[in-house]
């Protein structure tokens, strides 16, 4: 399996977790904020990194990680190859973590993850905005996608860039309706820089008192909620 990027050391990135950050190409979404734009458009070209390349890396490092994360793109396009990949990260004693768009549901759960974070990009009625080209009951997978994480067992974050005109109060109102019972709500602040869609790097991002007012609405149904990116 390739890689598209390596990053050796995060610690944002796996919640308490010393970890590497490994990234997938290509993505069955195409949010117009996105900031992995190389990672999403075709017209960039990437040197691969070979897994067994990755996997050197990890295993000299196996004493320092605790862990990596898979993110992309969608990694779950590659799910069938991502089991080796986590067979060969969980050999080192070192956790897993993918991060998702939640579209691939039925993919989801043949993986054996450790951490699962997904993002839930606005309120499901306005996902058409996304750009999603596969079938139409897509909608429907990532509600299941989300039930299946919460009651799934796996340690899990649900997360919202809240970028204006995607996201406004009223949808965060819905999406934590929707994760009532999850572990971790985490509101990330939108920056308008190498956004897929060029005019939304002209978009002003929300003031932090519009962020703290939608924290509290998740706070508000008991739901564990912080903002990232203050
Ligand atoms: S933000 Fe995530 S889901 Fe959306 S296009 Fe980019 S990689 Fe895909």
């Amino acid at each position: 399996m390739k890689f598209y990027s390596l990053k050796k050391t995060t610690l944002i990135d796996y919640p308490g977790r010393v970890a590497s950050i490994i990234f997938t190409k290509g993505c069955n979404l195409r949010c117009p904020f996105c900031h992995n734009r190389e990672l999403v458009d075709d017209g960039f070209a990437i040197e691969p990194i070979e897994w067994g390349e990755i996997f050197e890396h990890l295993t000299k490092r196996k004493n320092v990680l605790g862990g990596v994360c898979i993110s992309g793109g969608e990694p779950l396009l590659y799910c069938d190859d991502l089991k080796k990949v986590i067979d060969d990260i969980h050999s080192l004693g070192l956790r897993v973590k993918i991060d998702t768009n939640g579209i691939l549901c039925e993919s989801l759960k043949t993986l054996d993850v450790d951490y699962i974070a997904m993002d839930i990009k606005t309120s499901i009625e306005k996902y058409d905005v996304l750009g999603y080209k596969g079938t139409d009951d897509y909608k429907e997978n990532i509600l299941k996608t989300i039930d299946y994480i919460i009651t799934s067992g796996v340690d899990h974050e649900f997360r919202t860039t809240v970028v204006p005109g995607i996201v406004d109060i009223e949808d965060i109102e819905k999406i934590c309706q929707l994760i009532v019972n999850s572990k971790r709500y985490v509101l990330s602040q939108f920056r308008p820089f190498n956004s897929l869609d060029p005019e939304f790097e002209r978009i002003k991002p929300y003031p932090f008192k519009i962020l703290e007012e939608m924290k509290n609405i998740a706070l508000s149904l008991g739901i564990n909620c912080s903002i990232r990116g203050e």
